[in-house]
């Protein structure tokens, strides 16, 4: 799109009196976040020793709680010229100093109530702590955009804007240095495919350390105007509260991972049991909801279909991961295939690579958003899988001090390796899994991970699963599956064996089956797999 190349905040004062932030301490229009991150860049740069016009890619840490002050950490980081390290108030004090430490942080922006926990890190690492209030007082008085420094500078395209650290999931996090151009085309890509407008209201429940909760959740809503209602935290509670309060303003989109929606479903059916209650329900959800959106991790199926049975919305699944923000998603108009992830969202283009050699891929096929004549896709990409790679301006810049790492995630052609198996039949991509843990070698065959945990999750005793893939001497690998059952209920292999004999293919029907009480799942609905191997098949 066509955008000129800045950061969110310079659009903001052209939005002046709108309420850009709704949370616990109550309304902050978008001139008056403007105005704070003015003066908190002033105060960074002050303890810097610096003016701002020299404050290069200086990384600043900033430890904030779900709310306003979250939003003028973040601008403010940006106006004094520095790349935006957001830290999470729930992660324990060593999480946060690997984090401080490995980005090499200059600063660390702290709200109040988190300037104690913070702090003997900071010292231990000679890192200044800059207290930030909740809500700052003064007169928004009469700044431009003018007013930044760096705003009539050159162009902000290449500049670092952010480090997100990577969930885990598969090692130690690494810092993803995404720039302005970055943060830019996947904000703009969401609101062009989502339609967002100024009118929209969105609930913001998750973390803000992750590009979902911090791009898809807060800067959409703000590069259009729109309203943003942050709750401190996720509880179902509040949240169903909150989609059927009739208090203006009403919330029009949501967005979450898997796991909030089972959680919310399970709040339903405790609380929401009389029939006329759940008539109220469906009808409120269908009338102020445009938009409901899941990602992040694979959406079972059956949750999508309880959602839509409640709520007549049928969830939204789209594919990113930080590296590239999002990537595939189902359409806003037209039909949103279950289980499925869509096609590429604006500026993005895809490949499967069937082939991979060293340094490139041998054969692929490709699939690019095309102009209004919608996508183009290569003649014979029907059916194929392997690795999905990516290409486009939201493709980050850097994994943060570590060049070896990210020479290797890029192809010699310039496409990023997502290390994630992806399969393109019907129209639309399939998210397989991750190619290291979640496609599993049995014998001749490749079974996906979470194929098999969509079937398995028709049974009835099965509320939760993580299929894994322990080694095998005599097939490579088996197929065994960790379950969480229904309260009260049991399951054997035998039994399972029979229920999935008409449904799935021998070869993918676990031989092995472990009860669990709870699947351990991140902040972001994600199962660490090697942990979970290592827990049950450690040699
Ligand atoms: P790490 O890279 O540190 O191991 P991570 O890959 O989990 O952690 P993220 O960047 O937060 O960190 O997550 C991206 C991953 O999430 C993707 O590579 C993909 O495996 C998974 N993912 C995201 N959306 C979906 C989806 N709709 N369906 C299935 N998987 C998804
Ligand atoms: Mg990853």
């Amino acid at each position: 799109s066509s955008h000129p190349v800045s950061p969110v905040f310079t659009r903001a004062l052209t939005f002046g009196d709108k309420i850009a932030i709704i949370d616990q301490n109550g309304e902050h229009t978008y001139r008056e976040l403007f105005c704070q991150s003015l003066r908190l860049s002033q105060e960074i740069c002050r303890v810097l020793h610096c003016s701002s016009r020299d404050l290069k890619e200086e990384r600043i840490s900033f430890l904030c709680p779900n709310d306003a002050s979250y939003v003028v950490a973040q601008w403010a980081s940006w106006m004094s010229g520095g790349i935006a390290v957001p830290l999470y108030r729930k992660h324990p004090v060593q999480q946060l100093e690997y984090v401080v430490e490995d980005s090499q942080s200059a600063l660390i922006i702290a709200a109040e109530e988190y300037v104690g926990k913070i702090s003997p890190s900071a010292e231990k690492l000679r890192v200044p702590v800059l207290p930030l209030r909740s809500r700052s007082s003064g007169s928004a008085g009469d700044t431009a955009v003018e007013d930044v420094p760096l705003a009539s500078s050159a162009s902000w395209k290449d500049r670092g804007a952010m480090i997100i650290y990577t969930s885990g999931t598969t090692g130690r996090p690494k810092g993803v240095l995404s720039t302005h151009e970055n943060v830019q085309a996947v904000t703009t890509g969401l609101v062009e495919k989502w339609e967002w407008k100024k009118e929209d209201v969105i609930l913001h429940v998750l973390p803000l350390h992750h590009v979902h909760g911090v791009i898809n959740k807060l800067l959409c809503p703000l590069w259009v105007g729109a309203t943003c209602i942050m709750l401190p935290e996720f509880s179902a509670q509040m949240v169903w509260k909150k989609f059927l309060s009739s208090q203006a303003p009403r919330v029009s989109v949501f967005m979450a991972v898997p796991t909030i929606y089972a959680k919310l479903i399970e709040y339903y059916d405790e609380h929401f049991s009389q029939p006329q209650v759940q008539d109220f329900v469906r009808a409120f959800c269908q009338e102020n909801i445009r938009l409901m959106v899941s990602g992040s991790a694979a959406l079972p199926v059956p949750v999508l279909e309880k959602w839509k049975a409640i709520t007549g919305h049928t969830l939204l699944e789209r594919y990113g991961m930080t590296e590239i923000g999002m990537a595939l998603s189902n359409p806003l108009h037209g039909v949103r295939v279950p289980g499925s992830v869509g096609t590429p969202l604006p500026g993005v283009e895809v490949r499967i690579a069937t082939e991979t050699v060293k340094g490139g891929c041998r054969s692929y096929t490709i699939h690019a958003q095309g102009d209004e004549d919608g996508t183009q896709v290569t003649p014979g990409l029907e059916g194929q899988e392997g690795e999905l790679l990516v290409r486009g301006s939201s493709v980050f810049r850097e994994y943060w001090n570590r060049p070896k790492e990210t020479k290797e995630a890029f192809t010699a052609d310039g496409w990023f390796r997502t290390g994630d198996t992806a399969a393109y039949h019907d129209g639309v991509y399939w998210i397989k899994g991750r190619t290291s843990v979640d496609i599993i070698k049995n014998g001749g065959f490749k079974i996906s991970a979470l194929e098999v945990e969509r079937q398995l999750l028709a049974h009835p005793h099965i509320t939760d699963v993580a299929v894994i893939g322990p080694p095998d001497m005599v097939w490579g690998q088996r197929v065994s599956a960790v379950v969480q059952l229904r309260r009260g209920e049991m399951l054997s292999v035998k039994e399972l064996k029979e229920w999935a004999r008409d449904s799935m293919a021998p070869y993918a029907i676990p031989t092995e089956l472990i009860v669990v009480e709870e699947i351990p799942r991140n902040q972001m609905g994600k199962v660490n797999k090697k942990e979970l191997l290592q827990r049950f098949y450690a040699a």
